[in-house]
């Protein structure tokens, strides 16, 4: 434990960055708080498995507390963070009854990350959820699991495929990865589940506005990709700009012109947006912000004017470097480097933050992938096994990493898809609602029950 006139830490959000910085500085003679609007970390590379019933929400979403537990100079607060006096030394935050609380700070670190952007339509995001963090993922599976329930619940043949159509928009890794899983599913998984409805004949569509999937990784792995993606089941629609989003439709702008696809399941995975502290660290700094949201930090990934404020990973904007796991945790390790240099000899560090680039990879379907790694691309399973490998050596926690494998083993060389509870508010709520266009806020099934006409004949229960 840090004396208590410790050199204080704050640092904001429990992602790679934040984790990582905290991490660091173990050893270090430093009072830490963690500040972070949920109690766990979140392994996003994975959550698409989350949403299609390959992992619990507990392998990818350790606790915070419990990672931290042998970090005796941590502590985790819970609370949500609105502002910053970088005059006054100052964090903000909001406890989970409202209750404001102020933590100053000798050094900051501002991981937050970023979010989704409906590229200034967020009403889209009510029927076209987006996936960055445990609570989307866990919303989607119910929308997905919940779709094929649905279809098996009705008769006309229209509104049953308007059921089995999935529309994922944005063909990046993330489109890509929910894209491969929900055909994977269609396809394989829910084979012999339904009596009424063959799942197999589902519709996974992956709409994309650019010329090919996946298109950072170049023009020999995309080809290879898009052979994989169609392989998998699903149908790319290129070219193809999302205008519109309604309860049972998409709208889209294609090469053939307009064209409405009825679907009640949408997965939007199309944009991101920096965390809205990076603006607020801007205004406070006169840094600037670039179109994603992002600050421009100095290279030491400082903030001008205030060497003892961070921000990294996600949030921020330097050297054009991509919003990836590796670009936080490694800016989230030197930030806590140079504090731990002021620390320990009693001046500001100013080296410059230099990424060492691990290459990247993307999944497409079962035992496909793609990897791009110092000038090697290689794709299928041998991709496949290559991803397998990062990912499992970087799912926090050991347990984890066992729990992971043993369900990929069951996903993947079995059939098995064991994480597909819908709760009764999801079903009775939002997907049923989802079909019937109900507002947000109205989801109870209950008052959306007693607000249609009771069929002929009958009487309603009351309440
Ligand atoms: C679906 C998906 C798949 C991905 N796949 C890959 C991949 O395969 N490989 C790869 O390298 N990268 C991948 N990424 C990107 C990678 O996950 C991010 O680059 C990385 O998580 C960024 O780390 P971070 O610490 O900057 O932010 P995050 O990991 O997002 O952490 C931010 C933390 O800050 C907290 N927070 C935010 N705002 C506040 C607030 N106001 N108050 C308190 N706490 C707050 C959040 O709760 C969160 O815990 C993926 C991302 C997504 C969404």
């Amino acid at each position: 434990m840090a004396e208590p006139t410790a050199h204080r830490v704050v640092i904001v959000g429990g992602g790679f960055g934040g984790l990582f910085a905290a991490k660091f500085l173990r050893r270090t003679p430093v009072q830490i708080t963690l500040i972070d609007r949920t109690n766990h970390h979140t392994f996003q590379p994975l959550l698409y498995q989350l949403a299609t019933g390959i992992l619990s929400e507990g392998a990818v979403a350790p606790p915070l507390r419990e990672v931290l537990r042998r970090h005796r100079n941590v502590q985790v607060e819970l609370g949500y963070v609105t502002g910053f006096d970088l005059q006054a030394k100052t964090v903000t935050c909001v406890r989970p009854l409202g209750a404001p609380l102020s933590v100053p700070y000798d050094s900051l670190i501002v991981a937050a990350g970023s979010g989704g952007s409906y590229f200034g339509h967020d009403e889209f995001g009510r029927f076209a959820p987006g996936m960055k963090t445990i609570d989307d993922a866990l919303e989607l599976r119910a929308r997905i699991f919940g779709a094929f329930e649905m279809a098996e619940l009705e008769e006309e043949p229209d509104a049953q495929r308007t059921w089995l159509t999935f529309a994922v928009i944005g063909a990046g890794p993330t489109g890509v990865e929910m894209a491969g899983q929900i055909a994977e599913l269609s396809k394989r998984a829910l084979k012999r589940n339904f009596r009424r409805i063959d799942p197999a004949s589902a519709q996974v569509l992956l709409f994309d506005g650019g010329e090919e999937p996946l298109a950072t990784f170049g023009d020999r792995l995309c080809a290879i990709a898009t052979k994989e993606i169609e392989r998998a089941g699903v149908q790319l629609r290129m070219h193809s700009r999302v205008t519109d989003v309604k309860p049972d439709a998409i709208v889209v702008q294609g090469p053939d012109g307009e064209e409405r696809v009825a679907c009640h399941t949408k997965v939007w995975s199309a944009g991101v947006q920096a965390s809205p502290l990076a603006r607020l660290l801007a205004d406070a700094t006169g840094a600037s912000t670039d179109r994603a949201g992002r600050i421009e930090v100095l290279p030491d990934c400082t903030l001008p004017g205030h060497p003892e404020v961070y921000a990294v990973g996600d949030m921020m904007s330097l050297n054009r470097l991509p919003g990836v796991a590796e670009v936080a945790m490694q800016s989230g390790i030197h930030a806590a480097r140079a504090i731990k240099h002021r620390v320990a000899h009693g001046e500001v560090s100013t080296k410059p933050f230099k990424y060492r680039d691990l290459g990247s990879m993307a999944t497409i379907a079962r035992f496909r992938a793609i990897v791009s790694f110092k000038g090697i691309k290689v794709g299928g399973f041998i991709g496949w096994m290559m991803w397998a490998f990062v990912h499992l050596t970087f799912l926090t926690g050991f347990k984890n990493r066992g729990i992971a494998l043993l369900k990929w083993l069951s996903a993947f060389v079995g059939k098995s898809r064991d994480e597909r509870t819908i709760t009764m508010q999801q079903a009775s709520g939002r997907i049923i609602a989802m079909g019937a266009g109900v507002k947000p806020g109205e989801e109870d099934l209950s008052r959306f029950v007693e607000s249609q006409p009771a069929p002929e004949g009958q009487v309603r229960p009351g309440r």
